[in-house]
């Protein structure tokens, strides 16, 4: 074993949440997947659950497992994740993709600022983001003020004013893995009279975000990057209590009326979280949802961050000695606390680089034009997953000089 091999091995040994790795389907041990910050890999309590309900709740309760606990579980699931997020309970819901959720919290958000027409986001903000947030200003005649990439709360400062209705940034940035200052950036906004909705999706099940203590307005989530509920799988909402009632999102549909089962003629919002939902639940969907999210529960956010940390900052500095000689820039916060789970590499090939890791089993991803992501999902990469993954590329690179 090389001095290096050794050392991860003792950090492995050493890692208190090593034991969740054998808790998701392994089909390939030493496939390095460093790409679980996209697609998180699959518990191996869900085949299991995702059968009872199709085979017990479906194939025999049939309908009546709607009154059964079917309906209930956007909230109860939603409940559970806002937990990690820092919500109290009856904020957050399972619905919806996370391009539909953010769609209806933005539409709701500047429906609310009626007197006000200009939504402020980043030109990095996910490319889904963008495109909604311009969708909405085209359609109200709003107008986007765009920050830089990864925005400061300065940069924040100066774009807001008494126009701004909505300022809508991701938490931790997708493509550099930034932290954005949530507390900070939400009273800027807060002082400026506008609305905040945060995008989660590389926070829920990585970072601990506080979103009630922060006294966020809105934010949205993907539940199957760190929570690891499958291709595909539905996303989460949150309003704080005190605008539920206050905001109306805009897709009018029956699950979200009051009484859904009266029938009656005319939308009427339900109380509370419950309005923000449109149609029947996707229950299968959250099903799975529900697995990924108890083991993220289980393990503890606090657990989590700190391997995140532990993982990402091997990974740097690996970085630094093997591939910054071959020209390999380093695309992510180099200050821990500013840094998400996931490493972003910059090199001008990163696309073939990216096709050729996958070919020596490392799986990463690569964002157009120069980002390799190593995504180190904690519960599920070991620390020599990070060494293999850094030290084929440093081949790879050796190789083509
Ligand atoms: C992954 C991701 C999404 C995904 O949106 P979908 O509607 O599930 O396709 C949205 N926003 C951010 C920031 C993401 O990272």
């Amino acid at each position: 074993m090389s001095a290096e091999e050794q050392r991860v091995a003792a950090l492995d040994a050493a890692d208190p949440l090593a034991g969740f790795r054998d808790r998701f389907a392994i089909a390939d041990d030493a496939l390095a997947y460093l790409d679980g910050n996209s697609l998180g890999r699959l518990p191996r309590a869900t085949p299991a659950r995702l059968a009872q309900v199709v085979e017990q709740e479906w194939g025999e309760r049939l309908i009546r497992s709607w009154g059964e606990g079917w309906m209930e579980l956007p909230r109860r699931v939603g409940d559970a994740i806002g937990e990690l997020l820092g919500a109290a309970p009856g904020q957050v819901v399972v619905a919806d993709s996370t391009t539909v959720c953010l769609h209806k919290l933005a539409a709701a958000a500047l429906a609310a600022r009626p007197d006000r027409d200009e939504i402020v986001t980043d030109v990095d903000n996910f490319p889904t983001d963008r495109y909604v947030l311009e969708g909405l200003a085209r359609r109200r005649g709003a107008t986007i003020r765009w920050l830089d990439a990864d925005p400061s709360p300065e940069q924040v400062a100066a774009a807001v004013g008494p126009r701004t209705a909505l300022v809508s940034l991701s938490h931790v940035a997708y493509r550099s893995g930034r932290i954005l200052e949530l507390d900070a950036i939400t009273r800027i906004a807060h002082a400026a009279g506008a609305l905040t909705l945060w995008d989660l999706s590389h926070s829920g099940g990585s970072v601990p975000v506080g979103l009630d203590a922060a006294a966020v307005d809105l934010a949205v989530g993907c539940t199957y990057k760190y929570l690891n509920g499958g291709p595909g799988a539905p996303a989460y909402l949150y309003v704080a209590r005190d605008l539920q009632d206050r905001l109306r999102q805009p897709i009018w549909g029956w699950i979200g009326r009051r009484d859904p089962f009266s029938m009656e003629p005319g939308y009427e919002p339900a109380d509370g979280i419950a309005a923000y939902l449109s149609g029947t639940p996707p229950v299968l969907g959250i099903a799975a949802v529900e697995v990924g999210v108890r083991l993220v529960a289980e393990a503890g956010i606090e657990s989590i961050r700190a391997k995140g940390i532990a993982l990402t900052e091997l990974a740097l500095e690996l970085a630094d000695r093997w591939l910054a000689p071959h020209g390999v820039a380093v695309g992510s916060p180099r200050d821990a606390a500013q840094r998400g789970a996931h490493l972003a590499l910059e090199h001008p090939d990163g696309e073939r680089l990216c096709e050729r890791l996958a070919q020596r089993g490392v799986i990463v991803d690569f964002r157009a034009p120069t980002t390799l992501r190593l995504g180190l999902s904690p519960l599920t990469t070991r620390f020599a997953d990070v060494l293999r993954g850094v030290a084929v590329l440093r081949d790879l690179m050796e190789e083509s000089t």
